[in-house]
C-alpha cells in the first residue's frame, strides 16, 4: 500500500524534531505535527528559559563579590518584566529556527494536535494522513496533586511568563526543578522556601551530593521544610495562605508546584491504535522504541524513561538511523549518562551514586572525595564549598561514578562523562595532567582514598 508518508512523528518538541530532520536527511517523506510551540518543552518552557534565568539571578551574588576584586558596583534593583521579556524574545527566535530547521530538510510541518485513528492513520484539523511508520513524541506535562485549593498553585509552565514578580515564593517538591527554581526566585530577591515530603529532598542523587545541597541552599537564606505536605491552600486577597502538614500556616504571594511530570498519551487515539500504556500512562517500548503496534514508536518523555533533552535527541537520531538507513541498529546506551541540576552551585553527576555502587559491588570500593572553597572566594570570603566524589571499583580500578557540587559543575562533568563512557580508570585520570588553576583539576588528583565501601 502506498502511504502520503514514510514517517509520521507526533509532536516537534526535542525528540520529534531530531527525529524528523534525520529521517527527511536520509530520504524519507516526514511530516510532523505541533499543536503548541516548536521545539517542544525544553525551548519553550524548560531547559532553555530555565538557564536563562539561573543566570539572571546569580547577578545579585557577582555584584556583591565583585566589591572584593575593587568594583564599586551599586545593583539598583531587579526589573522582573526585562528579564521575562528578553527571555521571550529569545525563545520566539529559537522557534523560528526550529520552523526553518524543519523546512530546510524537507519536512511538512503540520500545526495542531494530532491524534491517531488506526496504527497507519494520524487525524488532524480535520484531515487524515497516512504513514508507514508513526512516532509519537509527545513529551510530559506538569503533575499537580488533588488537594483543597489546588487551583492557586502554578507549574513550571507559568512561572516563565508571571505577570509580576513574587515578594514571597512557596516551592512545593524536591526533584530538578524544585531546586532550580528555588535557586532562581531566590537568587532574583523572592523570601523563598522549599517544601519537601521527604527527609531530604533530590532523592536517587548520590547522598553527599544532597546534603551539601542542603548546606549550600540554606546559606542562601531558602528556607527548607522537609517531611512537610501542603494539606490545603486558601487565598487572602492575592495571598496564598498554605495549610502545612505540621498544623502551622505559611504565606506565599506565588506557590510553585514542582512534583513531577506525566507522560502526554491522554486523548491521543493510542488505545484506537492498540497501542499498550504501563501504569503511570507512559508508552511501553522496547529497546529499539517500538510499542507493541509493530509500525509505531515512541521516545522522549512520553515513555517515562530519562526526562532529558538529550536523552529524546539521541532517541530520535537511533529512530531515523534504524527506519532510514542501512547502517548498523543503533541504540542508546542509558549507563553513565551525564546530567545536571542547574540549583546554585551546580549539581553535575555521572554513573553510579555511592549507594548504587555499595549494592552493587560492596565491598570493593574505594571512595575519594574532596571539598574546598573556590578560588574566587578566597578573596570575597563568601562561605561556598565545591564537593567532589569519585568512586572507583578496587579489584580493576574502573571508575564508577562521579559528583560534584560547584560552580560549572554541568561544564566539567561532561568531559567526566566522556572518560566514564571510555572506561576509563582511576590510574587514567592520575595519569591526566590537570589544569592550573582550576576547579576540575581536582579530579586528576585526588591521591587519598577517603574511605572503603
Ligand atoms: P517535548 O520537548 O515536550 O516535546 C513534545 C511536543 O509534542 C510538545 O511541543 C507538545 O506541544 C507536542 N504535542 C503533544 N501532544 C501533541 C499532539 N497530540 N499533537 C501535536 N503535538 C503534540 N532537560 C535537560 O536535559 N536539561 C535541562 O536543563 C532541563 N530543564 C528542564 C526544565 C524544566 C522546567 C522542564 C519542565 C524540563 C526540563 N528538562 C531538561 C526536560 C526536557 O525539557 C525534556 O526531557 C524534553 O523536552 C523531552 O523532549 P520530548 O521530545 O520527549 O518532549
Ligand atoms: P522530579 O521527578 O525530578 O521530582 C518530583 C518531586 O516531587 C520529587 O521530589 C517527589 O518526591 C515530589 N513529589 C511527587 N509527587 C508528590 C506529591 N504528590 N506531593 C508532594 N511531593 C511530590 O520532577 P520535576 O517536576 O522536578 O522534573 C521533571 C523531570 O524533568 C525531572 O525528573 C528531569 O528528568 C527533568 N528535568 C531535568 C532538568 C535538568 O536536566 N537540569 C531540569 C528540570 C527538569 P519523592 O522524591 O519523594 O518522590
Amino acid at each position: 500500500m502506498e502511504y502520503d508518508y514514510d514517517l509520521y512523528v507526533i509532536g516537534a518538541g526535542s525528540g520529534g524534531v531530531r527525529a524528523s530532520r534525520m529521517a527527511a536527511s536520509y530520504g524519507a517523506r516526514v511530516a510532523v505535527a505541533e499543536s503548541t510551540y516548536l521545539g517542544g518543552t525544553c525551548v519553550n518552557v524548560g531547559c532553555v528559559p530555565k538557564k536563562l534565568f539561573v543566570y539572571g539571578s546569580h547577578f545579585h551574588e557577582d555584584f556583591d563579590d565583585a566589591t572584593a576584586y575593587g568594583w564599586q558596583v551599586r545593583a539598583d534593583g531587579f526589573d522582573w518584566a526585562t528579564l521575562r521579556d528578553n527571555k521571550t524574545a529569545e525563545i520566539e527566535r529559537l522557534n523560528g529556527i526550529y520552523g526553518n530547521l524543519l523546512s530546510g530538510a524537507g519536512v511538512e510541518l503540520h500545526e495542531g494536535r494530532a491524534t491517531l485513528v488506526d496504527p497507519h492513520t494520524v487525524s488532524i484539523n480535520g484531515e487524515t494522513h497516512t504513514a508507514k511508520y508513526i512516532l509519537v513524541a509527545t513529551g510530559s506535562w506538569p503533575t499537580v496533586p488533588e488537594f483543597p485549593g489546588r487551583e492557586h498553585v502554578i507549574t513550571s509552565n507559568e512561572a516563565f511568563y508571571l505577570d509580576a514578580f513574587p515578594e514571597r515564593a512557596v516551592v512545593v517538591g524536591g526533584g530538578y526543578i524544585a531546586v532550580e527554581f528555588a535557586g532562581i526566585f531566590a537568587g532574583l530577591g523572592a523570601a523563598t522556601t522549599l517544601i519537601y515530603r521527604g527527609p531530604l529532598f533530590l532523592r536517587g542523587f548520590d547522598d553527599s551530593v544532597r546534603e551539601v545541597v542542603r548546606e549550600e541552599l540554606l546559606k542562601k537564606h531558602i528556607e527548607l521544610r522537609f517531611e512537610t505536605t501542603v494539606e490545603g491552600i486558601e487565598l487572602d486577597g492575592d495571598t496564598r495562605v498554605l495549610t502545612l502538614s505540621d498544623g502551622q500556616t505559611l504565606e506565599g504571594d506565588t506557590v510553585l508546584y514542582a512534583t513531577g511530570r506525566h507522560p502526554n498519551t491522554a486523548d491521543l487515539g493510542l488505545e484506537a491504535a492498540g497501542v499498550a500504556l504501563g501504569a503511570k500512562h507512559e508508552i511501553l517500548v522496547d529497546d529499539h522504541y517500538r510499542t507493541n503496534v509493530e509500525n509505531i514508536y515512541a521516545i522522549g518523555d512520553v515513555t517515562d524513561r530519562m526526562q532529558l533533552t538529550p536523552v529524546a535527541i539521541e532517541e530520535g537520531m537511533c529512530i531515523a538511523n534504524n527506519l532510514f538507513t542501512d547502517r548498523p541498529e543503533r541504540h542508546l546506551d542509558y549507563h553513565n549518562v551525564a546530567t545536571a541540576v542547574f540549583c546554585q552551585p551546580n549539581i553535575g553527576t555521572v554513573g553510579l551514586t555511592e549507594a548504587q555502587a555499595v549494592e552493587a559491588h560492596g565491598g570493593d570500593l574505594d571512595i575519594y572525595e574532596s571539598s574546598f572553597k573556590p578560588m574566587k572566594h578566597t578573596l570575597t570570603g563568601r562561605d561556598e564549598k565545591t564537593y567532589m566524589k569519585m568512586i572507583v571499583r578496587r579489584s580493576d580500578d574502573v571508575v564508577l561514578g562521579i559528583h560534584m557540587v560547584g560552580p560549572d559543575a554541568g561544564e566539567i562533568i561532561q568531559g567526566m562523562a566522556v572518560a566514564m563512557v571510555a572506561g576509563a580508570t582511576k590510574a587514567q585520570f592520575d595519569a591526566t595532567v590537570g589544569i592550573h588553576p582550576t576547579a576540575a583539576e581536582e579530579l586528576v588528583t585526588l591521591r587519598e582514598v577517603s574511605r572503603e565501601a
